[in-house]
């Protein structure tokens, strides 16, 4: 009977927001959900956007279904965006692109293909990762294990350490990577060391699986945000690749993306999509159109595609400056000799403070800043005008 069923722990992620809007302390500032504010901390819809749907208006277009797969047009663009228009992948079809709902929706979809086609592999994880991504392995029935990637001490990459734990896990697991912007930290590997995790993976015969959330919203630039993927994809391997729209184009509520089976043969693929089909028609029949035509008018279209980079810059360049103003005001303010170089090292719209559980709560309780209990916090929820606060509740927070 439902009588019986407990109440369930509110989301680590979201329900920080639900407490930031219960509290009425006018300094309140909520660092907690990875979504884009402007400089007056309001929700921001892209020019492109606006402009996409006008044209979407216009047309006067129906809403009759889309097929299983989604939006031809959607999943044609969001591939060529993805890899290069002119990489080989793309030019042998060897891509299977089935649209998703949104990042979420398609790593599930992902995870309910290696559920049926690989039982008993075992995906590893990041060590810390996006805390979805455990729900999502757990609920697809899909066995998982972490791998090192943070150091405490140094609040970078323990790289030694992931490299270790990826040769030592058993051969043809699928090793999860953030393809840009790694979430929570923030610490990417260098291009050196992609090689050197791409040659561990390929000797091992593991599957790399991207989850790519944030390309051209990292570095301003599309193509470097790819160059990860990219490098995979030129040597020849067969890659998962999650994309989303909810932050680069800001269409968070659209759920908007798509998963992408890279195979060896156009053939593979061909059969990999009809499977991803036949795995989602029961979950949820077929994926919502809105968002799709707003990526595929904004993509195709010469002009506003070349306004969308212009405003991505602006979005990555407004998350830059106050990353460089926060790191100014922590030198300013700290008097311990702590060095908080980090905080630049650190990409994307997330910063790891290296705050503890304690520290991260003596933020809200005192301080009234709304972040994860994992020292996480959004930088693209920060204004210039904040950036001073915040030093002073990060200084007292650590030194308390
Ligand atoms: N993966 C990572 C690493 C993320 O940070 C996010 C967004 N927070 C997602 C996937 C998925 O987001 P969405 O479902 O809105 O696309």
């Amino acid at each position: 009977r439902f009588e019986n069923i407990t109440m369930a722990p509110p989301d680590p992620i979201l329900g920080v927001s639900e407490a930031f809007r219960a509290d009425t302390h006018e300094m309140k500032l909520n660092l907690g959900v990875g979504a884009y504010r402007t400089e007056d901390l309001q929700p921001y819809v892209l020019n492109v956007v606006k402009k996409a749907e006008n044209l979407m208006l216009e047309r006067g277009e129906n809403k009759e279904y889309l097929p299983i797969e989604g939006l031809a047009a959607f999943n044609k663009v969001t591939a060529e965006l993805l890899f290069g228009a002119e990489n080989s992948v793309i030019l042998q079809h060897r891509v299977a692109t089935v649209q998703g709902l949104s990042g979420t929706g398609s790593l599930r979809l992902a995870a309910a293909l290696i559920e049926r086609y690989f039982p008993g592999a075992k995906v590893i994880i990041s060590s810390p990762t996006w805390g979805n991504h455990k729900n999502i392995f757990n609920d697809a029935r899909v066995p998982w294990s972490e791998y090192r990637y943070y150091d405490p001490n140094t609040v970078g990459l323990d790289f030694d350490g992931m490299i270790a734990d990826v040769k030592a896990a058993p051969e043809g697991s699928f090793v999860l990577l953030h393809g840009c912007a790694h979430n929570p930290t923030g610490i990417d590997p260098t291009p050196e060391q992609w090689k050197i995790i791409a040659d561990v993976i390929q000797e091992k015969k593991h599957i790399p699986f991207f989850d790519v959330a944030y390309q051209g919203f990292a570095s301003g630039s599309l193509d470097e945000d790819a160059s990860s993927v990219r490098l995979f994809a030129d040597r020849g391997m067969e890659i998962l690749v999650a994309q989303s729209y909810s932050k680069n184009l800001g269409l968070y509520a659209e759920r908007i993306g798509a998963i992408n089976v890279v195979c060896s043969t156009a053939d593979t693929a061909a059969r990999v999509k009809s499977q991803l089909k036949r795995l989602a028609r029961p979950m949820y029949s077929n994926p919502p159109v809105h968002g799709a035509r707003i990526v595929s008018n904004v993509v195709g279209n010469p002009e506003l595609f070349r306004e969308w980079k212009e405003e991505m810059e602006l979005m990555a360049g407004r998350i830059k400056s106050v990353r460089q103003k926060l790191y100014d005001s922590l030198c300013a303010k700290d008097k311990s000799g702590k060095d908080w170089s980090f905080i630049l090292q650190q990409i994307g719209m997330f910063s790891f403070t290296g705050l503890n559980k304690a520290q991260s709560e003596n933020m809200t309780n005192k301080w009234h800043v709304y972040m994860t209990k994992d020292g996480r916090i959004s930088l693209a929820g920060l204004s210039s005008a904040k950036c001073e606060y915040l030093a002073d509740a990060i200084v007292d927070s650590y030194h308390n």
